[in-house]
């Protein structure tokens, strides 16, 4: 894995409203071409929730939920950009790889996961 960057690294969405700052390796990142995944584009990278620190508190970000009352798409409401999944097992928490800044996901290591057809059947618009 060839990081761009040192730890802790910043993520953001396109306007800048919501900033998440992540203490993790970055590694294991992990593209899903399920019914929500391949429509957003969601790069998965996975870590302890508590690596993850919110920048800016008290911003509003919206929350898509389908399938389980527990787990949240979450989206910043003024440009769109899906940086924030939760609701993983074990205090895990999802963050968009493609948010990070300075990194150039081109130059990342990405495994493929096939949610199409490896998830528990759901609604699947
Ligand atoms: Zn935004």
């Amino acid at each position: 894995m060839r990081a761009a960057m040192q730890r802790p690294y910043r993520l953001s969405c396109h306007c800048g409203e919501i900033a998440i700052e992540v203490d993790a390796e970055l590694s294991r990142l992990v593209e899903c071409n399920c019914s929500t995944c391949r429509r957003s584009g969601f790069l998965h990278w996975k870590v302890d929730a508590a690596a993850v620190r919110l920048l800016t508190e008290k911003r509003r970000m919206s929350t898509y939920i389908w399938r389980g009352i527990g787990e949240g798409h979450h989206f910043c409401p003024t440009c769109g950009t899906a940086i924030l999944r939760s609701g993983y097992p074990g205090d895990r928490v999802s963050l968009n790889a493609r948010c990070i800044e300075g990194v150039d996901v081109f130059t990342l290591e990405v495994d493929r996961y096939d949610g199409r057809n490896d998830m528990p059947p759901g609604p699947l618009p």
